[in-house]
């Protein structure tokens, strides 16, 4: 039976197509997504490659069916060796067992993508985008097709499919592509007939030249939540090594404590500064599309679990969902800390109108997206320092680039270092507080650690410190705003 799907607004939609998610289906919203952006302090062009996705996201499900929709997605460590991954096909199986609908998503196996990247470097320091991603791309084509094998000894109907075969449309952004377009009637039908679908995450289609596109690192969160959001699935499960979101890194800080539930506005903050428990692309995608995305370990008997049900997705992991679902909001929710950027300072420049566009220009001209940005008053009135981030992979390019255009800007000597860290503190409760900034300073302060730069939005602070610092800054911040888990 075939029927028209229909929004809970009325408006007759065709099946595999749909609206950005502002319906106000079950997981809708009244308020579009640029609007949730900007209210949340957050840059609205976030979603501008986004929006194009043509997905079906808080509409009325077909029928009532008992039966939910899952996503699992398993990371590297998750599938690292064949025990891991027959460990990984047992969690699928228990969903499978209890009458759930699985599309699986998977990762190379650890260390897998480093080593195909080093291989790409090797070959060439210069190399073509589009075949970087034919390489990188393959580690997940491995786990894919063992993980369906897996399934297969254990009596399951199960099969693999690569970014093209669903296809996962993305632009031609190579290396850190976008996906733009998921036309999901295939893939559905397959699970719809029972069988398990076990999707190569990271990866996916670029249809115009048709070439094979990667997702940037750590690309198949975002995979699992686009598969998520075109099978209008009921949870997306993110299954790693950690058993949730914490208030910081857990390797960093033992105290760290688990968190039941985070707002995606924060996980957002979190992801983009630094916390790689998900790709922040992944966020924005669940943000948008509300779907509801549970961050759990792999690494607990999958026997010891039980199988999802709509009532009892609290029981473990971390969800993240609507910020109004929170009942208990701390001030400070999380801390982030991101070691891959490095530090410029140009000293003695021209200080007269004009210097930060002639400074600035050329870098965002050659794509180098600067962060931080600190200039300092100079004391005779004419010269000034001007200290600003860059992501530490593009240090040398930057340097170069401000050489360049020496003849432009004037004057300067330069000065820079990739020893320097970024904390972040971050909540969503700063919206109401104030005090959190000065309470972070004064706490650096107290332990003889300088600031060399800082930035804030509504729901962050920021500060630059020396890398050697990196630890014991996350760890007082972490006491100090009561985050401690004693
Ligand atoms: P996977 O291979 O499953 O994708 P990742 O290594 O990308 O896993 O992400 C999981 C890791 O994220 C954890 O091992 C942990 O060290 C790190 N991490 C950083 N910040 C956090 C945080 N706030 N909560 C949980 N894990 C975090
Ligand atoms: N294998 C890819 C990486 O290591 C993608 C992922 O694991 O999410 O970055
Ligand atoms: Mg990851």
């Amino acid at each position: 039976m075939s029927r028209a799907l229909v929004l809970s607004s009325g408006c007759p939609v065709r099946p595999g197509f749909g609206l950005p998610g502002r319906g106000a289906g079950p997981w809708g919203s009244c308020r579009g997504p640029r609007e949730r952006l900007r209210s949340a302090g957050l840059n609205p062009n976030l979603i501008t490659r986004l929006a194009p996705i043509r997905v079906r996201a808080g509409l009325l499900k077909e029928s009532a069916s008992p039966m939910a929709t899952v996503v699992m997605k398993f990371g590297g460590t998750s599938v690292a060796n064949i025990e891991r991954i027959q460990n990984v096909a047992r969690h699928v199986k228990r969903e499978v067992d209890a009458g759930n609908k699985v599309a699986v998503v998977v990762s190379a196996m650890s260390g897998v993508t480093n080593q195909l990247v080093a291989w790409v470097k090797d070959a060439s320091p210069l190399y073509d985008a589009r075949e970087y991603d034919a390489v990188v791309a393959t580690g997940e084509q491995v786990t894919a097709g063992l993980l369906a094998i897996t399934l297969q000894g254990m009596g399951l109907r199960a099969r693999s499919w690569t970014g093209w075969q669903v296809p996962i449309k993305t632009n031609a952004a190579h290396g850190t592509a976008r996906i733009t377009e998921i036309p999901g009637a295939q893939i559905k039908k397959a699970i719809e007939g029972g069988e398990i679908a076990v999707v190569t995450g990271f990866q996916g289609i670029e249809p115009l030249e048709k070439r094979i596109s990667t997702l940037g690192r750590g690309g198949s969160d975002t995979s699992a939540v686009a598969i998520a959001v075109a099978l209008e699935a009921d949870v997306c499960d993110i299954y790693t090594d950690v058993d949730g979101v914490y208030t910081t890194d857990p390797r960093i800080v033992p105290k760290a404590r688990r968190l039941a539930k985070i707002s995606y506005e924060e996980m957002l903050e979190m992801a983009s500064l630094g916390s790689k428990v998900l790709q922040t692309r992944s966020v924005e995608l669940a943000m948008v599309y509300k779907v509801r995305t549970r961050v759990l370990s792999s690494f607990v008997a999958p026997d010891g679990m039980k199988a999802f049900s709509p009532d009892n997705i609290e029981d473990i992991g971390t969800i993240v969902c609507d910020e109004d679902e929170i009942v208990e909001q701390q001030v400070v929710s999380g801390i982030a800390y991101a070691k891959d950027e490095a530090k410029v300072t140009l000293l003695k420049v021209d200080d007269k109108p004009g210097v930060a566009a002639r400074i600035f220009g050329p870098l965002a001209d050659a794509n180098i997206n600067v962060d931080m940005i600190v200039q300092n008053v100079g004391a005779d009135g004419k010269h000034t320092d001007m200290t600003f981030t860059v992501q530490a992979a593009e240090l040398t390019r930057a340097i170069d680039v401000l050489k360049k255009a020496k003849a432009d800007i004037g004057h300067f000597d330069i000065k820079s270092s990739a020893d320097i860290v970024k904390i972040s503190v971050i909540g969503v409760g700063m919206r109401s507080h104030a005090g959190v900034a000065a309470q972070m300073f004064k706490v650096l302060s107290e332990k003889g650690i300088n600031i060399h730069a800082i930035s804030t939005s509504e729901i962050k602070v920021s500060v630059l410190i020396e890398a050697a610092y990196a630890e014991l800054a996350v760890r007082a911040l972490h006491s100090a705003y009561g985050l401690d888990n004693d």
